[in-house]
């Protein structure tokens, strides 16, 4: 039987919280019961939002926690070309287009198609309007032209294009249990639109960039908060098209602050580096995030 293969990927965009921690501990737990390996991946792809100083305020918080994980870490950022090398791929099925409409004319046409319809305009799972795709059917060389003028855009999927060359989709979700119990997920990308791909400060954007990584690094079990479950549809989708392995999938609980609301990096709610200066010891946090002792929260 294969080792399984967990991983903690945090991006350095901000410090970690509660949410954070069950996340780390979840891994590391189901790590320790199952025999398993654990990796830590620094996800800091996103150039104008990641720092070196958040990076190691994570490494020295998981190390406070108690969470040991393989050395080095991989940083994102030092692999542009393994995403190059995955767009490439995604460029010969000719499913990837570059989009130029700045953020004020997104709004702009979505305002305007609409008042033209009388009709909402479609949102993704996470609530952000879908690309209006208006430069999907641009011709190559006018968009190379534009391209070449230093007009700033970003490298878009197209969607629709890639689930017909696809077909149906679906992943086995096992939750945060460790019984081997599954659930059969049917995957919709198409909820998303035309994601980004790569952007102009990024090498690769977020769904790129953790499939590719997922598959390098042998990840056989994905643990993670619960917010990101309906993105598991894109990495189904690019995990297709790139030939790469499915992991098991454990979507989590997430951790909610006193008015229920989820908790966040730029609230600075409920920081692990708060409650440690508050005299908070590993133990504590573990119970409060619903944890019970080391080696006793995985059935
Ligand atoms: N880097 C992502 C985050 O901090 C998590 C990615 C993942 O676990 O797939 O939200």
């Amino acid at each position: 039987m294969t080792v399984p293969v967990f991983r903690f990927a945090p991006s350095p965009n901000g410090p970690l919280h509660l949410g954070h921690a069950l996340s780390a501990l979840l891994n590391a737990d189901m790590a320790a019961a199952t025999g398993g390996r654990m990796l830590v991946r620094i996800e800091d792809v996103d150039g104008t939002r990641a720092r070196p100083e958040y990076e190691r305020a994570i490494l020295d918080d998981l190390n406070w926690l108690g969470v040991t994980y393989e050395k080095p870490v991989r940083r994102q950022s030092e692999h542009a070309g393994d995403y190059a090398a995955a767009l490439q791929r995604l460029t010969a099925l000719g499913l990837v287009y570059r989009s130029f409409l700045s953020r004020t004319e997104i709004a702009a046409t979505i305002v305007a198609e609409e008042a033209r319809s009388g009709r909402p305009w479609p949102r993704d799972p996470d609530g952000a309007p879908l690309y209006p795709s208006v430069d999907r059917d641009r011709p190559p060389e006018e968009a190379e032209a534009f391209a070449r003028a230093g007009q700033p855009h970003a490298l878009r999927l197209d969607m629709m294009k890639a689930i017909r060359l696809t077909g149906p989709l679906s992943w086995q979700e096992f939750g945060d249990r460790l019984d081997g119990r599954a659930e059969t997920v049917v995957a919709d990308p198409a909820a998303w639109g035309d994601v980004v791909l790569a952007g102009k400060f990024s090498p690769a954007a977020y769904h790129l960039a953790v499939v590719v990584d997922d598959a390098l690094q042998g990840v056989t079990d994905v643990v993670r908060g619960r917010d990101l479950y309906f993105a598991t549809a894109v990495h189904r989708l690019l995990q297709t098209l790139l030939g790469l392995p499915a992991p098991r999938y454990h979507h989590h609980r997430l951790i909610v602050d006193v008015e229920g609301r989820k908790l966040s990096k730029s609230r600075g709610s409920e920081g692990l580096a708060a409650l440690r200066a508050a005299g908070a010891a590993a133990a504590d946090i573990r119970r409060m995030v619903g944890l019970g002792p080391m080696g006793a929260s995985t059935q």
